[in-house]
């Protein structure tokens, strides 16, 4: 079974268990380290649990009594950004319009970030594209959830350092020409959302439904987590953060000036995939190879006994020989780090050279310091250039896909982040190297020159 096969069945457990992080950047909701039993999230319909939820008495109330107030009604109002409606909007039109036969429709699905207020608004501030899927479902891969996790942890920093109180509150998909529901599959992603966190809410985006006067999405929750797959999705109150009209009329320019383009876009991301990726950047690296290579076969743990049980298998994070174990250097790397620390051991010994009336040892020294440097220069000349170059090619197509990063999804960001993080990598290990090229630790030792003073 490939990977596909694990459906969101399987997968919600995963979306779980990285989103338990989130609940702990808002105020008041994860202060204690305890997971809220389902049992403790139990639905009054009728008396709005907002109205007790009274987050600014926060530190009044015993923290246990936080987890029994931690009742939410799944219908309490949500607020959704411009942003995050152009976002969606736009991505969902990318994959189902009417420019597209339905029977080629796709459904797309991201997450949703935003943060929580004292009355329990859930403000949705950014809806994040994901993935495209097929007619009738989207299935998550490995990749999606690398990309969520670091979505995730990101958001999670920024609320910690910059206190947003921002986390991931919930996902959205389409479901071009559906309407608007909880299929069983996405009552369980539902599920994984709303358990670790009350307030996460599922927006659906049909299209189809979209008029001058409707936005064509709705927010959804489930009435009661606890009955799990059973467990019934109600449509909680929608609002946005300006008139409807603004709104509209924001999405629909950015529809109309991205959608004609993205062809254009797919071409430069497959020009960065195929060319400058792997054509240039990994010919860079095969003939001036800079970047450290993972060795195949071993896997990293921070099991420190199995680690040594079974080393032939595995490798100990803590390891002061993790680098060199882990990675190998490129035989151009080794090669001009090898002439480095050679040239480093006679400049030491030159540095030791005695004063006469003929010889100063700091001209001396730094003579050869030149003559060493300009000799390694001359092989950093070519892939200087060549990566130079490849960086102009490479920001030049940035600049163009910049007004429809926006619209992006997880694969299509990760080729852009794949290729800015090789080319970065390959900088650092250049710029070390010519750093090292300086050879500034090697000085005439003070004293000997006061000795001969
Ligand atoms: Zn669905």
């Amino acid at each position: 079974m490939s990977k596909k096969a694990t459906d969101k069945k399987s997968a919600v457990p995963k979306i779980n268990s990285e989103n338990e992080e989130a609940p702990k950047s808002t105020k008041g909701k994860g202060d204690s380290k305890k997971t809220p039993t389902t049992t403790e999230t139990k639905v009054t319909k009728k008396k709005s649990a907002i109205d007790k939820l009274d987050l600014a008495k926060i530190d009044d109330i015993d923290r246990t009594e936080i987890e029994v107030e931690k009742k939410i009604d799944p219908s309490s109002p949500c607020v959704l950004s411009t942003k995050a409606y152009r976002r969606m909007m736009v991505y969902g039109l990318r994959y189902a319009n009417f420019d597209i036969k339905p029977k080629n429709w796709r459904e797309v699905y991201g997450i949703l970030v935003g943060k929580v207020d004292k009355k329990g608004v859930c403000h949705i501030l950014d809806a994040i594209p994901m993935v495209v899927g097929d007619r009738a479902g989207v299935i998550f891969e490995t990749k999606q959830y690398v990309d969520m996790a670091q979505i995730d942890q990101s958001i999670f920093e920024r609320a910690v350092n910059d206190q947003t109180g921002q986390f991931i509150c919930g996902w959205w998909h389409t479901h071009p020409g559906f309407g608007f529901f909880f299929s069983e599959v996405d009552t369980i992603t539902q599920l994984g959302y709303q358990i670790p966190n009350p307030f996460a809410v599922g927006i659906v985006f049909d299209h189809t439904e979209k008029t001058e006067n409707f936005p064509g999405v709705e927010a959804l929750r489930l009435d009661d987590p606890t009955k799990g797959v059973l467990a019934e999705y109600i449509t909680s109150e929608l609002e946005f953060d300006k008139s409807f009209d603004e709104v509209k009329k924001e999405a629909d320019r950015s529809a109309e000036k991205i959608l004609p383009k993205f062809k254009e876009v797919k071409e430069a991301l497959d020009y960065i995939h195929e060319e400058l990726r792997k054509k240039k950047m990994a010919q860079l690296q095969r003939n001036y190879g800079l970047i450290l290579v993972p060795r195949s076969g071993k896997k990293v743990t921070e099991d420190e006994e199995l680690a040594e049980e079974e080393n032939d298998k595995f490798l100990y994070i803590w390891d002061p020989d993790f680098s060199s174990k882990k990675y190998r250097k490129p035989k151009f790397r080794e090669n001009l780090e090898g002439r480095v620390l050679k040239a480093a051991q006679r400049l030491e010994k030159i540095a030791q050279t005695k004063e006469t009336k003929k010889v100063d040892p700091t001209k001396k020294l730094e003579a050869a310091k030149k003559k060493y440097r300009q000799e390694i220069e001359k092989l950093l000349k070519k892939p200087k250039e060549w990566v130079d170059k490849l960086k102009i090619q490479f920001f030049n197509i940035i600049e163009q896909i910049d007004p429809f990063y926006d619209y992006l999804d997880t694969e299509e960001r990760k080729i852009i982040e794949y290729l800015d993080e090789r080319i970065n990598k390959y900088t650092i290990a250049l710029d070390s190297i010519e750093y090292q090229l300086q050879f500034k630790s090697i000085q005439v030792p003070q004293n000997k020159k006061e000795e001969s003073n």
